[in-house]
């Protein structure tokens, strides 16, 4: 079988893996679906009493509509608001009945892990050629299926943005325009999360500044902008997305409503932080002491326990354990937090690694007391 005659994965059947499947078969391409869970839309059942707050117009995509409407099927009110069991119900479960989808839809398939068939994942040549090789967790074993093409659909539900939370990864050289090509290419809203690099993190207001060329249609953000003293959240909508909404009377409505939306002290705090921010010219220090930063950690590399040090974008970095460590003791990131605070500095155990991401205000001697004190935990670790 040559690689363009392989499927394309699709791993999560939730309504954007379900609607790419729709979309794959649309076009003639067979998709070959993976859902953990025992059913589709499985993270959406886990909040199925919840109705939504966007009507079903919104929440079926017109592909798999199409798709849908061949199999007699009956569409929900435009205008209703369903909960979410009700999008199970209504709209999910028919489209993983529909032909194209129902057959290539694998229940109770969780896939542990993505690869290049053939390839070692320190070596590039031909990876660009070799075929994507999935290990699924399915009926007790592991299975392995080949894929010309992954489509990650797995949601954030079970598995928050690996980012941040995954323990600080750089974008590779040309990942983020590479992103912005793609989304420009396909006509696709490119939304830049500034929530962990805005306000000063990366020596910009909202990080996205540090890729010139650029330009993003949505900005999410909050914390930074009152320096998370009180909670506050916005979005910044560029002229081309904001224009339908508010260029003429009658336009439809952008609903981006919470109960506390624009609460008036949130926002007084947030402009006396943007005052001190401004006042004090915080925010380029994100910058200035991303290399002190690394540098002060750089060493901590020789240590034992220590895989690798990552940093050198902004005043974040991480410090990666060991695979070895890890499988010595699967508490051990914990075990280096805690033994960190005890000489003195708070940092964020996240899986595998150390997250440091110190105050803005930091000197050079609060960079080498993190140090140490990371040091102390991993001397700890013993
Ligand atoms: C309370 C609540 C209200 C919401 N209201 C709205 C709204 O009004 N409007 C709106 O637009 N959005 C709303 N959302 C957000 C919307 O539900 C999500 O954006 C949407 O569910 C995302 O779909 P998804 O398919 O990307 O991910 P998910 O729905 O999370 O589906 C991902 C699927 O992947 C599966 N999976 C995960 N890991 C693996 C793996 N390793 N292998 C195989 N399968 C895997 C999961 O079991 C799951 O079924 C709401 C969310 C919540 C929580």
């Amino acid at each position: 079988m040559t690689h363009s005659q392989l499927p394309v994965a699709v791993i999560g059947a939730g309504p954007v893996g379900l609607a790419a499947a729709a979309h794959l078969a649309s076009r003639g391409i067979e998709p070959v679906i993976f859902e953990a869970g025992d059913s589709v839309g499985a993270s959406v059942r886990e909040w199925g009493h919840v109705r939504v707050f966007s009507p079903w117009t919104y929440n079926i995509d017109p592909v798999a509509a199409d798709l849908l409407e061949g199999t007699g099927w009956a569409a929900p009110p435009g205008d209703a608001y369903p909960t979410g069991d009700e999008i199970v119900q209504r709209y999910l479960e028919p489209l993983a009945g529909a032909p194209g989808i129902a057959e290539s839809l694998h229940l109770g398939a969780r896939v542990v892990s993505v690869t290049r068939q053939g390839v070692d994942k320190l070596k590039d040549a031909g990876r660009d050629d070799a075929p994507f090789q999935l290990m699924v967790d399915e009926d007790s074993e592991e299975r392995r299926y080949l894929a010309r093409a992954v489509i990650d659909a797995s949601g954030t539900w079970t598995r928050p943005n690996p980012i941040g939370a995954g323990g600080v990864r750089l974008p590779v050289d040309g990942y983020i325009e590479g992103v912005a090509d793609l989304c420009a290419e396909h006509d696709v809203l490119l939304v830049v999360d500034s929530v962990i690099c805005g306000f000063g993190r990366l020596g910009t207001w909202f990080g996205i500044e540090r890729w010139e060329d650029v330009r993003p249609d949505l900005i999410t953000f909050a914390k930074g902008i009152t320096s998370g003293y009180l909670p506050l959240g916005g979005v910044i909508a560029s002229g081309r997305v904001a224009a339908p909404f508010f260029e003429e009377p009658g336009g439809p409505m952008l609903r981006h409503g919470a109960t506390y939306a624009g609460h008036a002290s949130c926002c007084a705090a947030a402009l006396a932080t943007l005052d001190i921010y401004e006042r004090e010219d915080i925010i380029p220090r994100g910058q200035r002491l991303e290399r002190p930063l690394l540098d002060a950690l750089t060493p901590l590399t020789t240590h034992p326990a220590v895989g690798e040090v990552r940093g050198g974008v902004g005043l974040l970095a991480a410090v990666a354990l060991s695979d070895e460590a890890i499988a010595a003791d699967p508490g051990a990131v914990g075990k280096v937090a805690l033994a960190a605070r005890d000489a003195g500095v708070i940092v964020r155990p996240l899986l595998g690694a150390i997250a440091v991401s110190p105050p803005l205000v930091v000197e050079q001697e609060h960079l080498e007391e993190i140090a140490a004190a990371l040091r102390a935990g991993l001397d700890a670790l013993a």
